[in-house]
């Protein structure tokens, strides 16, 4: 029998590497290209929901991350001066999911554990220091190139993944639109050590104001008792280094949530954040997963969630495509997680940023006396824990045919 073709992965991210390993499982061949040398390590996602959590569980991710995460069982929706308006409880979605909570750890905590179960696994020829810089297709596979070590380099492949983040070269290549906007402000995240949980706060609150919104979380950071970030919006038309200034950073934190004392500032740093998804996530042996097939704002924690959910979805298709079964799957793959993104993920993020930043007074009072409604009612609030723990949205997205 003829040896078929490696599946070239563009990409050592979150939703690249789970695509390894999902194929992996299958048997499937695998080439890992990641441009840097190392795994990524900065300040990014860190939440993940359930549905993600019981994905994960039967490769041995989950149980992993269970030993520095921290769960997630209430998240809260506060004013300024930090009253609380509403609290939800996420052990209402006990009798639908195994984990009926929300997992912190940051995400160069996952990928570690990631490749370290790839590497046990054996089989996946990873390559870092391995660009991918565009490709060439015909009906039975692809042509990827590659730079590796200042020398350009061309991988047969019979299928190649794009999980190469937001600036995706894989994508551009394409020639796909990533439709879409990018939002006026920049982002500023900042951590510290400081305990909010002293002052009553969950370890997720989103704090709604018409002049300044921020959303805090608590991380594990090396183990306890871990750090709180707090990201907020602020001027894009001043210089990252103005931004992230030392008295701005502590008036900003000041504004948001008043304590005596300076914050003890650990990390800081800016983005931008983009609303955006390509017309469609296949094109011929070509597939996008994750970043490079979709951005969203991270109000909600959905970004690196809806990755790992394109890699197992992918991965459950193109190895049964692999295997010969027809019936175009990997179409079906774009539908569904297409419609997962627009109408799940983009809809309620851009909700969430317009709840949390509205400027009308009035327009907000209104908008939070309903999510008070919301969590006094335990049906609805069950409801609303099913639609942003992305449970229903993936449920629905998963039934398109
Ligand atoms: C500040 C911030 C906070 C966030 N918070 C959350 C959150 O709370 N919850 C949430 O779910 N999401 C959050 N996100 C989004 C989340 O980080 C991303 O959705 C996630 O990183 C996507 O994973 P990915 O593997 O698709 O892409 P990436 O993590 O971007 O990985 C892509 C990989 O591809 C590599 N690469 C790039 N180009 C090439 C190339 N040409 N060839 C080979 N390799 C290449 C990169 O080096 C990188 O390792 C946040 C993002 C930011 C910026």
């Amino acid at each position: 029998m003829t040896k078929r073709l490696p599946v070239v992965i563009a990409g050592a991210g979150p939703t690249g590497l789970m695509c390894a390993l999902a194929l992996r499982k299958q048997d499937i061949p695998v080439v890992l290209c990641e441009a840097e040398s190392d795994l990524t390590h900065d300040l990014r996602a860190g939440a993940f929901h359930p549905p993600t959590l019981e994905m994960m569980a039967p490769y041995g991710i989950t149980e992993q991350m269970l030993v520095d995460g921290i769960k997630v069982r209430y998240w809260q929706i506060r004013n300024k001066p930090g009253d609380l308006i509403a609290e939800f409880d996420l052990g209402l979605l006990a009798d639908v999911t195994p984990f009926p909570h929300r997992l912190h750890l940051e995400q160069h905590r996952l990928t570690p554990i990631q490749l370290d179960i790839l590497r046990n696994e054996g089989g996946a020829d990873i390559r870092f220091n391995c660009k991918i810089t565009g490709y060439t297709q015909n009906a039975d596979g692809v042509a990827v190139t590659v730079e590796r070590g200042g020398a350009v380099e061309t991988i047969a492949a019979s299928w190649l993944i794009g999980a190469d983040g937001g600036r995706s070269a894989v994508r551009k290549a394409t020639g796909i639109e990533f439709e879409g906007f990018t939002w006026p402000e920049t982002f500023v995240v900042a951590s510290t050590t400081h305990d909010f949980g002293e002052q009553g706060f969950a370890y997720n609150c989103y704090i709604a104001d018409p002049t300044e919104f921020g959303a805090l979380f608590k991380l594990p950071h090396d183990g306890p008792p871990g750090l709180w970030r707090l990201a907020y919006p602020a001027n894009p038309d001043e210089s990252d280094e103005a931004l992230l200034e030392a008295p701005r950073v502590e008036a900003a934190l000041q504004r948001l949530v008043q304590k005596p004392g300076p914050y003890d500032v650990v990390y800081k740093s800016t983005y931008r954040v983009h609303q955006r998804v390509t017309a469609s996530f296949v094109a011929g042996r070509v597939l996008l997963a994750g970043d490079a097939a979709h951005l969203n704002n991270p109000l909600g924690g959905f970004g690196l969630n809806s990755g790992i959910h394109d890699a197992v979805n992918l991965c459950d298709k193109l190895g049964r495509h692999w295997r010969g079964e027809s019936g175009g799957l990997l179409d079906l793959y774009s539908r569904q997680r297409r419609a997962a993104t627009v109408e799940q993920v983009q809809a309620m993020s851009i909700r969430n940023k317009r709840m949390m930043e509205e400027r009308d007074p009035e327009v907000q009072r209104a908008r939070l006396k309903e999510l008070i409604a919301v969590a006094a009612d335990p049906a609805k609030a069950r409801e609303h824990m099913l639609s942003t723990s992305m449970i229903s949205g993936l449920k629905r997205a998963n039934e398109i045919q």
